[in-house]
């Protein structure tokens, strides 16, 4: 496995490998990995010659009160896990050799960053959007790899890829959760014994949507308000949204025609968490 911190040699490797008809395959991540990104791992492996993990965590999709300096970082650890996938090389660049001091050129995608955590973290999709459009241009791969978990940036990517037309196949991977239901994260670490418990609250609101839409419910309110007095029961829990949108175009008022994506932001203590499921009609 080779450890490739300049974008330039980056972009060496990559060409190289492409005249050498490999097919290639990214999963960006900001490290601090567990099994949920090793699924995203072994998809990339299955599909690619040349397999690239990137590990950057992205300083401008982070807002000013957000836990940038205190993200997990662990590179060894990281490391490790990437090499018994097997990976073959891990990007890992420093923010000042992928950002200039007086850069002004950004990626946005309007309609679908709006809600959901547009909505409380302005900024943050262009910055996830640039980041990528960023890594497709260094790492210049064939596929690049999303988690279902981070549905809302999945949708903001697929749509960069099709409206400026980047020569990127996106593959999306299911929601990897701990034997008990908690989506991970590598936000998990932050919480206690006490808030690990009552962060299951989320997953469960998340099945109670989806029983009460598996029992016939008339409408989207329906089921955000089963999934709504689930969250309330945990008092520790600190609702940020629940909502119910269409899962293609993230559009309110879904149509129960159509799939449905219900999302919940909450925070547990200080730590944000996110979940969702996808109900077919
Ligand atoms: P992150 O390091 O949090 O930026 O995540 C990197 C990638 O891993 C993103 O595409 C995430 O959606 C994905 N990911 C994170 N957690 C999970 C999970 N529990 N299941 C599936 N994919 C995940």
């Amino acid at each position: 496995m080779t450890i490739v911190t300049s974008p330039d040699e980056m972009t060496r490797v990559a060409e190289a490998a492409r005249n050498d008809g490999e097919r290639i395959a990214l999963v960006p991540t900001m490290g601090y990995l567990h099994d949920g990104h090793l699924a995203l791992m072994r998809e990339g492996r299955r599909r690619s010659s040349l397999l690239v993990a990137s590990i950057f965590v992205n300083p401008t999709q982070f807002g000013p009160s957000e836990d940038f300096a205190r993200y997990p970082r662990d590179f060894e650890r990281d490391c490790a896990m990437l090499k018994a996938v097997p990976v073959d090389v891990v990007f890992a660049p420093e923010p000042a050799s992928m950002y200039s001091p007086d850069a002004q050129a950004w990626v946005e995608v309007t309609e679908v960053t709006r809600g959901l955590c547009g909505s409380n973290r302005p900024g943050h999709f262009r910055g996830v959007t640039t980041v990528v459009a960023k890594l497709f241009n260094i790492v210049k791969p064939h596929f690049a790899v999303f988690g279902e978990k981070d549905f809302q940036q999945l949708r903001a990517i697929q749509r960069m890829v099709r409206d400026l037309n980047f020569d990127v196949e996106i593959v999306p991977v299911t929601i990897m959760r701990e034997n008990d239901g908690l989506a991970m994260s590598s936000r998990n670490l932050y919480l206690s014994p006490a808030e690990r418990e009552d962060a299951l609250v989320l997953s469960l609101a998340l099945r109670a949507a989806r029983e009460t839409h598996r029992k016939g419910a008339c409408c989207a309110e329906e089921i955000v308000f089963a999934a709504t007095r689930v969250l309330k029961r945990m008092k520790s829990v600190a609702i940020e949204y629940v909502e119910a949108v269409d899962a293609e175009t993230l559009a309110p008022d879904p149509s129960m025609e159509r799939p449905i994506l219900i999302a919940i932001a909450a925070r547990v203590g200080k730590t944000r968490l996110i979940d969702n499921t996808v109900l077919q009609p």
